[in-house]
């Protein structure tokens, strides 16, 4: 059961004073450390179906001086929202994206499971696949193994 407590500042800060060393720690320790259980799943490229996003990252890195290294899903992202109480969470997010790294809530992405690139889950393809606007065609539908793997197994 996900709380979200734990990701409170609150608690995080207490964590922090727990934790703190003399040396500058490398934020994956910190994590370790403080928010073991924040990172679900890693991969290091979005699936081909949604080479939009593996773009868009791209660029973002390029904006930012830095390579894209890896998609980190976490069981937790706060609200745009909802940041004042999860400033320190939002420092570490912000600390990584600057760094390569692109966050993702695994209430909307998942990892195919034959390719174990990042993908949208089935929550996420069918919202989208609702909206007037979408990039998702009526008629398709979600599957646990992206389009890519899926033409290989058929052939
Ligand atoms: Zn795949």
């Amino acid at each position: 059961m996900m709380s979200r407590e734990k990701y409170l500042d609150s608690n995080l800060k207490k964590l922090l004073e727990e934790n703190e060393s003399k040396e500058n720690i490398h934020i994956f320790k910190v994590i370790e450390k403080i928010i073991p259980d924040w990172i679900i799943k890693k991969t290091n490229f979005y699936v081909k179906q949604y080479k939009n996003l593996q773009n868009n990252w791209i660029k973002l890195c390029s904006q930012w001086k830095t390579e894209p290294k890896e998609i980190l899903i976490v069981e937790y992202l706060p609200d745009l929202d909802n940041f004042e109480n999860y400033t320190i969470l939002r420092h570490i997010i912000e600390s990584l994206t600057l760094n390569g790294y692109i966050i993702r809530n695994i209430r909307d992405i998942t990892t195919c499971d034959k390719c174990n690139g990042a993908m949208l889950n089935e929550v996420a393809f069918n919202f989208l696949k609702e909206q007037e606007t979408s990039i998702i065609s009526n008629d398709s539908k979600w599957n646990s193994i992206c389009d890519n793997c899926n033409t290989c197994i058929k052939n």
